[in-house]
């Protein structure tokens, strides 16, 4: 008995360790061959680069939203903006600012969940030419984040990703070129004195040596000696390092150095055009749906105002009246409308719409654009059109339509009335009520089917309404 005990005790034990094991990976690239030929190329030809380089770079970074085969398990898509905005911030003192070249969503478990062979397949399937490709994954192999020198793609945990996280910095210190402090380029151990640390370690004099190739927080407080005998100091402060993710804040000079030979050398294709980063705050307003209105849980409709220079929106909605991590609906589009298909029937939500600027990520959401109910009989539809909303409709008699734009109007717009048949009841001109919408009086139309012709001089549009 007490041997069968023991037995699955080490069992338990074993199981534990591995797990342990596994999320407390750090990070899983590899000192390859490709990229010691890359830091001896630096180490005999790049020093001191960065007195003659450029001050700034433009880097295209893009992201892959990399979800389950059901589509499920996206990362969120705000704090990926929150995140980039922290990388640039990250790597301010380094001259290299990150701008959103790009984003997809790909639902595949495969990658999703990936061991090393399905995260190479996925970048090769999935990279994208002559920008920093990354991934932002739920398990990338076990590590917290890995960059793969032969298939040019960094894979991040979304576990790993957030406020205060330095995987992503730590990730893109590998992509261009850099190794960890405590790999070994050229198979030489260097040296706690300094003596031997340009053709030792990492070949850079201006961090120190360093042993710690598992996560370890700061300060360190053991005893490992070096070959000679001296104590071991090893640098938390450095990105490179293993040191946890707060003790971990910048790169060296000689880091920084050799990413600027990298970006003009190996990695000259990704050096981007000029950005505009000065911030803006610019709000979508709501267009549909009018607040508190009704919308099919299986159809939910949403259509914002678009946004002068904007390059996407980010849509949330959420049943409370934040908006945690994992919402019903967060989508990064280029489109100022989105229909939503999977939301529960009888539920309150709230929505919101933030402009994303591919160079100024740091901005918040200004408002909520409000509140919908959803319900499979709605009692509010929109005769609609790519550029408009005509609502509700059916209209009640007597009553005020609303006319809402996704542009602001110039000038006046003329309204007219027919009917089936095409006989002319009424014209008028619609009166402004905001930036984007206006109201149209049906007093005195009986029940019935008719056409509203909207003109603003050089465009017509015409739309069934019904009035019961
Ligand atoms: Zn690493």
């Amino acid at each position: 008995m007490n041997k069968i005990f023991t037995y699955f005790f080490c069992l338990l034990l074993l199981a534990t360790n591995q797990l342990a094991a596994q999320t407390d990976s750090h990070c899983g690239t590899l000192l390859t061959d490709e990229q010691k030929v890359l830091l001896l190329d630096y180490a005999q030809n790049g020093r001191g680069f960065a007195t003659k380089s450029a001050a700034q770079y433009y880097v295209p970074i893009y992201f892959h939203f990399v979800g389950d085969d059901a589509g499920k398990g996206f990362y969120n898509s705000h704090q990926l903006m929150l995140d980039l905005c922290e990388l640039n911030r990250q790597y301010a003192a380094v001259g290299f600012y990150y701008y959103l070249a790009g984003i997809e969503y790909i639902s595949n478990s495969t990658y999703f969940d990936h061991d090393y062979n399905g995260g190479y397949d996925m970048m090769r399937q999935k990279n994208k030419p002559n920008v920093a490709n990354v991934y932002i994954v739920l398990n990338p192999a076990g590590n917290c984040g890995y960059f793969s020198p032969g298939r040019n793609g960094v894979a991040v945990g979304k576990n790993c990703m957030g406020t205060g996280a330095t995987t992503l910095a730590h990730e893109m210190g590998h992509f261009f070129s850099l190794p960890h402090p405590f790999d070994n380029v050229t198979g030489v151990q260097e040296y706690v004195n300094g003596t031997n640390c340009a053709v030792a370690g990492d070949l850079f004099c201006d961090t120190r040596a360093d042993f710690l190739n598992t996560r370890w927080n700061c300060p360190y407080t053991g005893n490992q000696l070096d070959p000679l005998g001296d104590k071991y100091d090893p640098d938390e402060t450095l990105f490179m390092s293993y040191a946890s993710d707060h003790c971990a804040h910048r790169f060296s000079d000689e880091q920084i150095d050799a990413m600027k030979y990298n970006i003009n050398t190996s990695r000259i294709n990704l050096k981007g055009p000029l950005q505009d980063t000065m911030p803006v705050q610019q709000t979508a307003k709501r267009i549909w749906p009018p607040d508190n209105a009704a919308q099919k849980p299986t159809e939910s409709k949403f259509m914002w105002s678009s946004v002068p220079g904007a390059d996407y929106y980010i849509l949330q909605v959420s049943q409370i009246s934040v908006f945690p991590s994992n919402l019903p609906v967060d989508i990064m589009t280029k489109d100022t409308s989105y229909i939503a298909t999977g939301l529960t029937n009888g539920r309150t939500y709230r929505w919101r719409v933030r402009p994303v600027y591919a160079a100024r990520t740091c901005t918040d959401f200004t408002t909520d654009l409000g509140v919908f109910v959803t319900s499979l009989t709605t009692g509010i539809d929109a005769a609609e059109s790519t550029e408009m909303l005509v609502y509700p409709n059916p209209a009640a008699k007597n009553s005020l339509v609303t006319v809402a734009f996704q542009t602001e109007q110039t000038g006046e717009i003329k309204a007219s009335i027919s009917t089936v048949e095409g006989k002319t009841i009424s014209s008028s001109l619609l009166q402004k009520q905001s930036d984007l919408q206006y109201s149209l009086s049906i007093d005195g139309l009986p029940a019935g089917i008719y056409f509203v012709e909207l003109s603003n001089g050089s465009n017509t549009t015409r739309h069934k309404l019904m009035v019961e």
